[in-house]
């Protein structure tokens, strides 16, 4: 898609201190204001914690701010993340699952340091804590852990030797199914995206069950995934009448996938989305 100057973007996936992020989400907001995107969706991993702080900043800076989140599931094995867009964040079963997996996560880290220590690797559990901070705890915090004690030079080196898939300290997360994942988000009255399709082990006949599972959209751009897929992306989402989003996965400026408005869409995409929702009652949603 060509884009004119005037085009408002809209970047719907950015991560804060709240998960893996580096940033504030009011330093967010500000660097979104200088790069000139209209909207953002704050999209932390398995949080909402940042999207009042980000909203608050937004109405002083004029970035709109829509509540999101990125709800982490397993679909066949591999990870499969579920965007929830304008969800209500104050929704007791929303706020029930988020603390379920914030205590599943605390429990899978122990274990990965456990394995990690076994293996002669010099980490403490508390390095990993300070690490979070206010993050969901994650395997980004035990691979900054890592660089930090000296065990390994980079992130990209932590997960490829130690806690990727098929390394030895790798623990298996909490387990949902991506349609669990959008029952959830739909409870809270949100629109359920798949994140970053065919960007990770799954394939284009997983990706296909998953959406017909009860999802509302695709994240068709993102850094991750090359032209051609994303344009199969966008020719699934017009047959099954589905909404398309965008967005960095901003984790920082030294993190990657994305820089801050990287495959950024035209706000027409979030207008599109809230006349979905519109069109939706709550109990359709849920069905
Ligand atoms: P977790 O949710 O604890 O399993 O951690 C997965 C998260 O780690 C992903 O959502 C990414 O944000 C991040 N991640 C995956 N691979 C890397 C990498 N090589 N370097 C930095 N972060 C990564
Ligand atoms: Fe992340
Ligand atoms: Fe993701
Ligand atoms: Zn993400």
């Amino acid at each position: 898609m060509t884009l004119d100057k005037g085009t408002r973007l809209a970047d719907l996936h950015v991560h804060s201190v709240y998960s893996d992020g580096e940033d504030e989400p009011a330093e967010i907001v500000r660097k979104a204001g200088l790069k000139g995107l209209s909207i953002i969706g704050v999209s932390d991993h398995d949080s909402i914690s940042g999207v009042r702080e980000a909203i608050i900043a937004g109405e002083k800076q004029g970035v709109e701010v829509i509540p999101a989140t990125e709800l982490s599931a397993i679909y066949n094995g591999a990870d499969t993340h579920v965007l929830g867009y304008f969800i209500d964040t104050s929704n007791p079963v929303l706020l029930e699952a988020l603390d379920r997996f914030a205590n599943a996560r605390r429990d899978r880290a122990e274990k990965m340091v456990k394995k990690l220590r076994d293996r002669g690797l010099k980490i403490e559990f508390e390095d990993v804590e300070r690490a979070a901070g206010k993050g969901t705890i994650g395997r980004p915090h035990i691979a900054l852990a890592m660089i930090k004690n000296g065990s390994v030079r980079s992130m990209d080196e932590a997960f490829y030797n130690y806690i990727g898939f098929h390394c030895a300290a790798y623990v298996r997360k909490y387990e949902i199914e991506p349609a669990e994942a959008a029952e959830i988000i739909h409870e809270a009255g949100g629109l359920a995206v798949l994140a970053h399709p065919l960007a990770g082990r799954a394939g284009r006949p997983d990706i296909i069950k998953i959406l017909d599972a009860g999802l509302d959209g695709i994240e068709f751009r993102h850094p991750r995934l090359s032209s051609e897929d994303s344009e199969y992306l966008k020719s699934l989402a017009e047959e099954r009448s589905l909404l398309l989003t965008g967005g960095s996965d901003y984790h920082g400026e030294g993190r990657g996938p994305g820089g801050l408005g990287e495959c950024a869409v035209p706000a027409e995409r979030v207008v599109a989305m809230k006349e979905a929702l519109r069109g939706y009652s709550r109990e359709a949603l849920i069905k």
